[in-house]
């Protein structure tokens, strides 16, 4: 193993001013957005590992060099785009390089014809979408960290957004990319629209965070914006018929765009003008073609109201499209009230997604000290079932080490109870450096082929290891 500071020298002849080793942008790129960092970091307490230097990469050539260094030096290489992960995926280990796309942020080419973009990895996303609904066009894809999320990044860890049901994950939108291998090879899949010519390698990339290879370029399906939107907004009595009301709507066949199922702790914290207290609350909202929404807004109205939902027009789905995104401007805010705040998102079919929730909120208060919040709601859904975003926040130890067990017991009910009922512990924020160590139960015999994928990628173990995956 070389010298660190040997390590240094050799990256800086080869990559330049691209080198970066100033203290303060190695603390920035030392973590992402998961709830305990932020805690630290508010409280000046910070623990997170540094890495040796941060390589701004500005090309596919910059990475081909990083890599081919690294991994003929066995360095640790860290893969980062928008750090806006939360479960600690771009977290870096103490002598890593943090291999930064964020630089190489432009958009290759709109194709109006074949609906395509084409975009480099450190392209925000937030862009894109402003630069597609500039020429008629939308991503379809929303996630809450939009004004974070950088494409490389999305893909990585298998995001989806809040219009989900109409227009699926990340998996659905993706058509090809370009991807540096962990030796420096260059690789590109082909952009069509689907082929059946063995296992499809772009795929193996979809949530891959950083472990098989670093993500330089993407093409996504781009959509027509209609904006011919139908919203409405329910009150529920019960959280579980508000689940039954999804099941039917989705089984039946309709695909609002926005399915969300709030239970009265969120709606009570944000929708109280609208709702009586204890009422859950169901949004919805319908996009595409002016005919289908109409049919789609028909066809939800009639399915809530069997259930008992009570109409509350458009204003709630109206307020939520307002501050949907809100949290992404601080990520200090819970922290700045004594609070740690984090949210965990997992799925499960219908049969036991209702004995997930209930679990869950009732051992909360029992087993976490100083609980302030548990809440959930349901926000992605299918025909076979659907996730729950649980929201937790309890008053702060301001020793870290406690704060920690805090943070880790809460995480821990969730994942219990998930893994209890047969769910999946990681619905869409990936798994990171947090959740890594449950990933041979969550995939149970199946984790033998990740084992045999990373094998093949990166047999020396440099890329992002202990990410999705434990350390051996
Ligand atoms: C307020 C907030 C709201 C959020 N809402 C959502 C949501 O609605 N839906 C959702 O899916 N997620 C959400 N997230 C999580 C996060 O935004 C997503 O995981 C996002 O996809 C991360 O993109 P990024 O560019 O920030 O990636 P980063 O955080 O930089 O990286 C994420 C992972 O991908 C790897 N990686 C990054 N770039 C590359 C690359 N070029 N090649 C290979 N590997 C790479 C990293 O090593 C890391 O493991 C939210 C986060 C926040 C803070």
């Amino acid at each position: 193993m070389k010298e660190q500071q040997t390590v240094l020298t050799e990256l800086k002849a080869l990559l330049g001013d691209n080198v970066l080793t100033d203290e303060a942008i190695l603390r920035e790129h030392s973590s992402d957005w998961i709830g305990h960092r932020r805690w630290e970091k508010y409280n000046g307490c910070y623990l997170a590992q540094i890495p040796l230097c941060v390589i701004k990469a500005q090309n596919t050539a910059d990475v081909v060099k990083a890599l081919q260094y690294c991994n003929h030096n066995r360095v640790t290489v860290i893969p980062q785009c928008g750090r806006s992960g939360v479960c600690a995926g771009s977290e870096t280990v103490n002598g890593a390089v943090a291999l930064d796309g964020s630089a190489m942020n432009r958009i290759i080419k709109l194709d109006e014809e074949n609906q395509l973009l084409t975009a480099l990895c450190g392209t925000p996303l937030q862009y894109i979408e402003k630069y597609c609904q500039e020429r008629g066009f939308t991503t379809g894809h929303f996630p809450q960290s939009l004004p974070l999320a950088q494409i490389g990044g999305l893909v990585s860890t298998r995001s989806i957004g809040q219009l989900s049901t109409l227009y699926g994950g990340i998996e659905e939108m993706l058509v090809g990319l370009e991807a540096v291998l962990a030796d420096g090879t260059v690789i590109r899949t082909k952009n069509v629209p689907r082929r059946a010519a063995g296992p499809e390698p772009r795929d193996l990339f979809i949530g891959s965070e950083g472990n098989f290879a670093f993500i330089t370029e993407v093409t996504v399906k781009i959509f027509r914006n209609h904006q011919k939107l139908w919203k409405r907004a329910y009150a529920m009595d019960k959280f579980k018929t508000g689940l039954e009301a999804i099941k039917e709507i989705m089984q039946e066949g309709w695909k609002p765009a926005v399915v969300r199922l709030h239970d009265a702790v969120e709606a009570g914290l944000t929708y109280s003008g609208f709702i009586n207290d204890g009422e859950n609350i169901m949004l919805f909202a319908a996009d595409g073609p002016e005919g289908l929404t109409k049919a789609t807004g028909q066809a939800v109205d009639r399915l809530v109201k069997k259930y008992g939902a009570r109409d509350l027009g458009e204003k709630p789905v109206d307020l939520w499209y307002k501050v949907r995104n809100n949290t992404c401007d601080d990520p200090f805010h819970a922290a700045k009230t004594g609070l740690v705040r984090d949210t965990c998102e997992v799925s499960a079919k219908w049969t036991d997604i209702y004995r997930i929730y209930e679990n869950v909120i009732h051992r909360f208060p029992r087993e976490v000290e100083n609980v302030t919040q548990i809440s959930a709601h349901s926000s992605h859904s299918y025909t076979t079932g659907t996730n729950l975003y649980f929201v937790f926040s309890f008053s702060g130890d301001t020793d870290m080490v406690r704060a920690r067990a805090q943070f880790d017991q809460a995480w821990n009910i969730i994942m219990e109870e998930t893994l209890r009922f047969n769910g999946s512990i990681c619905h869409h924020h990936g798994v990171g450096k947090y959740r890594a160590h449950l990933i041979p139960k969550e995939h149970g015999s199946a984790y033998r082929i990740l084992e045999i994928l990373k094998d093949g990628f990166d047999p020396n173990r440099i890329m992002n290891t202990g990410t999705f995956m434990p350390r051996p």
